[in-house]
């Protein structure tokens, strides 16, 4: 059914037209209508005016999420960040004190010195990371909350591997709580066409003309088992689908959204019936919370006017904990929204494991294939390390060609990845002798470099530095600032400085990703540095005419754990700079067999 380029769904665009229609044909959102905190249009600017005279709290990335769903009516009936009695009923019963189900404390999280400005009844504006105005909040209450009680309550561990738990631990130990009017919604530039609030998603179901919708969560790019499942239960049901990513936070390492999101919308244009889909991006922050999370994200759907959710293995979950278990079973999601499917109107429809079978060139549910039948998968770790990282294309019974080639393009093979091989080591150790070598030959096999050489570095954007341990360790910053970019751009850097300081030698490291840098220890002893002496700057060190001089009045912290270590006394510049290049082809970093070279 594969079609033209021609609009992600017939009913967008509608909006205006469906806003105001008052006969629904989907369910009603929970509690009967949508939570509302916006403050109407006309009146916004003499509020803004008074907010900039309220003192202000900066809110997380998190809350800000947050905000969002609850001034638009996603988390109805919760109208604000939690109270204290709310907070505790949903740590305790999974419901509000108006015992609408509620699995997931929604706090507003604010640290002592914050909470200690602030007075009971009084204004206070709410802005985002940026600054941005959002919202004028009451504060009816500050208390304090327990990490302990909300880790093992609500996500039923303590266990640091548990994202959200992990952030917890950064949270300030007050929560604030009271009425919102919400000045402006976050603001997002990007996929425009494609943020609906809960009202505006309903509008255009509305236009579908059918009653039930099927919701399908995501955090992950969608292969073609996930287009077969959406696909068929949206015609069991025959219902509309509501392709309903997340685009807000999800679990660290995932897929970036910009990402994610042009695979949606590939797929939704080319491989769904216009008639059948609506792509609506959802700014939901994620607790990676297992069960409760999944009966939350039923709420939530409920609230866009969704009947039905496909609830899978495993659904919202956060991995393994330290002891390398899973944090909650497999099927623990897909039985807590069964268990109130009833009251809350919203339906698991569970998602059947669905497996490919190359001799008929079809999916078939997994507990239905006989055991002799030949199968086919390729599991999420295959992906990145047998497909994307050799630049090898994913086989189209896997995922649709636009995916495979949105996916390549970012997560490129090696060889075109960028990479930092960072010489340390003393003066006249030989790194820029080395590294000069190693660039010339990396040129050669067809790879753009930069050459940050530290002395060099000293005259542009580290000029007027001196030697102190603080300019040196701004130096090396910078230098690794200027090093990450061009790695993340896919550029290779070859870096040569002292770096005397293994601290922050790491901290560079981490900056560009282990994965991507290469330390080469250039270990010649100090006598050798010091005969070789090539601008007498030993000699002067020892006179006393410089101090803090590297090796002599000043330390060098040799690398513990370098990825490889030269030798400058029996190997040349060159075999030196030849067993780096070696280990980059080995690591596939340098490509040999590139076009053309093949004759060399
Ligand atoms: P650094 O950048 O570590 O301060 P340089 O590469 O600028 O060191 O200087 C090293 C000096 O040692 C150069 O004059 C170079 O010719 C000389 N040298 C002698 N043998 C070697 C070798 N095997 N590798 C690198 N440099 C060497
Ligand atoms: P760094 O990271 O310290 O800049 P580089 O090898 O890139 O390491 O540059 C250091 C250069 O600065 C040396 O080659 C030397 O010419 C010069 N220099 C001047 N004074 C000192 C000093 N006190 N310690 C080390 N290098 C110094």
């Amino acid at each position: 059914m594969r079609r033209g380029p021609g609009g992600l769904g017939r009913a967008q665009g509608v909006v205006a037209l469906l806003a105001t229609a008052e006969k629904t044909t989907l369910i009603t959102p929970y509690g009967g209508t949508l939570v509302d905190l916006m403050v109407p249009e006309g009146e916004r600017a003499e509020l803004r005016a008074y907010a900039n005279t309220l003192p202000s709290v900066r809110i997380s990335e998190r809350a800000v999420c947050d905000l969002e769903l609850l001034a638009t009516g996603a988390f109805s009936p919760l109208d604000r960040f939690m109270g204290q009695a709310d907070h505790q009923s949903v740590l305790d019963t999974m419901r509000l004190t108006n015992g609408y189900l509620f699995p997931m404390p929604i706090p507003l999280p604010v640290d002592e010195d914050t909470a200690a400005q602030f007075k009971i009844g009084q204004d206070v504006a709410l802005r985002s990371p940026a600054n941005e105005l959002l919202a004028i909040m009451n504060v009816e209450e500050m208390y304090e909350w327990d990490l302990e009680e909300v880790a093992q309550k609500a996500f039923g561990t303590l266990d640091l591997r548990h994202p959200i738990v992990a952030e917890m631990h950064n949270w300030g130990k007050y929560n604030l709580s009271g009425p919102m009017r919400v000045l402006q919604l976050p603001t997002h530039y990007d996929f425009k066409s494609l943020r609906f609030t809960p009202r505006q998603t309903r509008a255009m179901l509305e236009g579908f003309g059918h009653h039930n919708v099927i919701a399908f969560q995501t955090r992950n790019p969608l292969h073609r088992v996930h287009e077969e499942l959406t696909k068929r239960a949206t015609q069991e049901k025959d219902g509309v689908l509501l392709l309903h990513p997340v685009v807000g936070m999800t679990k660290p390492g995932d897929v970036d959204h910009f990402t994610r999101v042009r695979t949606y919308k590939a797929l939704a244009q080319r491989y769904y019936d216009p008639d059948r889909i609506l792509l609506s991006l959802l700014p939901l922050a994620m607790r990676m919370g297992g069960p409760r999370e999944a009966l939350w994200h039923a709420i939530i759907r409920r609230n866009h006017g969704a009947n039905h959710l496909i609830v899978g293995r495993d659904h919202a979950g956060p991995g393994n904990d330290s002891n390398g278990k899973p944090f909650y079973g497999p099927y623990d999601a897909q039985q807590m929204v069964e268990q109130y499917e009833e009251e809350l109107g919203v339906t698991a429809v569970p998602f059947q494991m669905l497996v490919y079978l190359p001799d008929e060139d079809r999916y078939e549910e997994v507990t239905k294939v006989a055991k002799e039948t030949k199968t086919a998968s390729i599991s999420g770790t295959q992906v990145r390390e047998q497909y994307l990282q050799n630049g090898k294309q994913l086989p189209e019974w896997f995922t649709r060609p636009e995916v495979a080639e949105i996916l390549a393009e970012t997560y490129p093979p090696r060889y075109r990845q960028g990479v930092c091989v960072w010489f340390t080591g003393l003066h006249n150790a030989g790194k820029s002798t080395t590294a000069g070598v190693l660039t010339t030959l990396l040129q050669e096999f067809g790879r753009n470099v930069t050459l940050l050489d530290g002395d060099v570095v000293r005259t542009h954007f580290s000029e007027g530095l001196g030697f102190s341990k603080e300019d040196r360790d701004d130096h090396v910053r910078r230098i690794g600032f200027v090093a990450s970019e061009i790695v993340r751009h896919g550029g290779i850097v070859v870096a040569a400085a002292a770096s005397p300081y293994r601290a922050t030698r790491n901290e560079v490291r981490n900056t560009i990703g282990q994965e991507n840098y290469i330390e080469v220890y250039v270990d010649t002893p100090l006598e050798i540095c010091e005969q070789r002496d090539t601008k007498g700057l030993y000699a002067r060190a020892r006179r006393g005419e410089i101090v803090g001089f590297t090796g002599i009045d000043d330390p060098y912290e040799a690398p513990q754990h370098p990825e490889i270590t030269i030798e400058t006394l029996s190997h040349t510049p060159e075999d030196n700079a030849r067993m780096v290049l070696n280990m980059l082809i080995e690591q596939g970093f340098v490509r040999t067999e590139a076009p053309g070279l093949r004759d060399n």
